[in-house]
């Protein structure tokens, strides 16, 4: 038994198949999975498909991509949301300094408001960073989102900032990056997170984990994510499963 933390099957790359792509997770013994949305229209695929299965749970942000189309309306909409029962997490929200379509004031700024919506609502943070360690931390320290909590999503940083991350209640959540060959870093850090703060992803459709890396990603993969992170940590598959399933049981009250 398996819990996805974060998955995108309202992204287009599911839109063919994504009810065969939800039975062979739980054919895999993925039997609960957070569905992010990050957008209007990903954010609406998420609230149908969460009434849809009921092992399903929605996660509501604006991603720093697309910061420049976030507006008050758009936050309040997104405060709305959070009252469903199976909305169980704001984000994905955060910085991401790859793309430029939304300078970094920009996305600070759509970042600072959704962090601060996650402490109104009592809600836990869903944060993605991409190249912006530095900016994530200050940022999370500053709008005291601790108060709040919540993951680290496919986390890419060193120790020192799993430690200030971990320091501010949040948990490090791996997905299939720490299971390519040449993931130093990644598989440094699963080995010193502790046992009560470990979360397990796919990000699918994105990341899809070693073996099948470069392909279309899909929930049933996290399996694997998790065989990885056992053999770093040297615990048994089952001792992981069991420790990563009841913290996001934990986090997400589920
Ligand atoms: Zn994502």
């Amino acid at each position: 038994m398996l819990i996805d933390t974060h998955v995108h099957l309202n992204a287009d790359q599911f839109a063919d198949d994504v009810d065969d792509v939800i039975r062979r997770a739980q054919e895999a013994g993925i039997n609960k999975m957070v569905v992010v949305g990050f957008d209007t229209k990903t954010i609406n695929l998420a609230m149908e498909l969460i009434e849809t299965y009921p092992f399903l749970y929605a996660a509501v942000g604006w991603h720093p991509v697309d910061a420049v189309d976030f507006d008050d309306d758009k936050l309040a909409w997104l405060e709305e949301l959070t009252r469903h029962p199976k909305v169980v997490a704001v984000g994905e929200t955060g910085l991401d300094y790859h793309w430029d379509k939304s300078p970094h004031d920009v996305q600070k700024e759509a970042f600072r408001k959704q962090i601060a919506l996650a402490k109104k609502v009592k809600l836990p943070l869903i944060i993605h960073d991409r190249e912006a360690h530095e900016d994530i931390t200050a940022i999370l320290r500053e709008e005291e989102a601790a108060e709040a909590g919540g993951i680290m999503h496919c986390f890419q940083g060193d120790e020192e900032m799993a430690k200030a991350c971990l320091d501010m209640n949040f948990y490090i959540s791996f997905g299939g990056p720490v299971t390519f060959k040449n993931a130093k870093l990644p598989k440094e850090v699963a080995k010193i997170v502790p046992d009560d703060r470990l979360l397990i992803e796919t990000d699918a459709p994105y990341l899809a984990p070693h073996p099948y890396r470069g392909k279309r990603n899909e929930p049933a993969y996290v399996r694997l994510v998790a065989e990885q992170l056992a053999e770093l940590r040297g615990i048994t598959y089952e001792e992981l499963a069991a420790q990563t399933t009841k913290n996001a049981e934990t986090l997400f009250r589920l």
